[in-house]
């Protein structure tokens, strides 16, 4: 076996503890028989630099990117994926001969969650809350799909500039939302995560409301108060934790070359 032969992988982030990746890459190393090892190393914004220098010297493979370095990446490899160019986020580097390439599987993830749900996004009113790194990532892709979309975040200048981004619809102010006009409503804010698993960006409390599909790009608790909420009210229902197993099954392809044991990976998700 010589060096090349094993997979050095890694996440970088900050804070990267609760991070399932290890878990699901190594299930996927030891099910196709690859010696390698996946790690999530606690990168600070100013070890940055430092730490892919390192990781580029030491034969890694690749590695996923999570907060806070999503953006701060993107000067700091040597090409991009048209996605993650049009997205303006990295999560997933490739390190070919000392050559950084970056990519962004969060957009093919979150379609593969559409997709198992029979969720058909074509000419759908779509409406996104959050614009942060995985918003973007969610616009782009449904754009792509021809959904049309509208983006609502917290803070009202940072939905603007995606929504500009993509070319999206006319942010709304909350008081104005009435989430019945659409046919898919995405969270992809961090609200609902745990140990705040009571909070819910909105509270789906009007009898009235009828939401066909609600997805939630939050995976910790893999149904969170919002999708609880939906499904008493008979909405179509769909966890983040489809979108991580996808992203992660894709990035797992780009390091490896081979297609990703997604039985084993979803089993190591399962076993958490
Ligand atoms: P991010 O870049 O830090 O963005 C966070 C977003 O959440 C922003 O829009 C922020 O609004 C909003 N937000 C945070 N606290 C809020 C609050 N109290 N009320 C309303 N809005 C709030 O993070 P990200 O990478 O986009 O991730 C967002 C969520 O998606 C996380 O839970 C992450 O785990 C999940 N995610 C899951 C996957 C997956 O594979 N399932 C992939 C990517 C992300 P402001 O702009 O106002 O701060």
């Amino acid at each position: 076996m010589t060096a090349a032969d094993f997979y050095k992988l890694a996440l970088i982030g900050d804070p990267v503890a609760h991070s399932l990746s290890p878990r699901m890459h190594n299930a996927a190393l030891r099910a196709l028989g690859l010696p390698g090892d996946y790690h999530a190393l606690a990168v600070p914004p100013e070890q940055l630099i430092d730490t892919i220098r390192r990781l580029s010297a030491r034969g890694y493979r690749g590695f996923n990117v999570t907060i806070p370095h999503k953006q701060a990446i993107l000067p700091l490899v040597h090409e991009l994926s048209a996605a993650a160019r049009a997205i303006g986020a990295v999560n997933a580097v490739v390190i070919d001969g000392g050559k950084l390439t970056g990519h962004n599987t969060d957009a093919p993830g979150f379609m593969s969650g559409l997709t198992q749900a029979c969720f058909n996004a074509a000419g759908k009113r779509a409406l996104v809350l959050g614009a942060g790194g995985g918003a973007r990532a969610v616009v782009f892709a449904l754009t792509q799909a021809g959904a049309r979309v509208s983006v609502w975040n917290r803070t009202p200048e940072r939905a603007h500039t995606l929504a500009q981004d993509f070319h999206a619809a006319p942010v709304l102010p909350a008081a104005k939302l009435r989430l019945g006009d659409y046919d898919l409503l995405v969270n992809a804010t961090s609200v609902g995560m745990a140990p705040h698993d009571e909070q819910s960006p909105f509270a789906l409390n009007d009898p009235a409301l009828s939401l066909p599909c609600v997805y939630d790009l939050v995976y910790n608790p893999r149904e969170t108060r919002l999708l609880r909420e939906a499904r008493a009210r008979g909405a179509q229902t769909i966890g983040g934790i489809e979108m991580l197993l996808q992203q992660g099954a894709e990035a797992f392809r780009l390091w490896t070359g081979l297609d990703a044991p997604l039985a084993a990976m979803r089993a190591a998700l399962d076993a958490n």
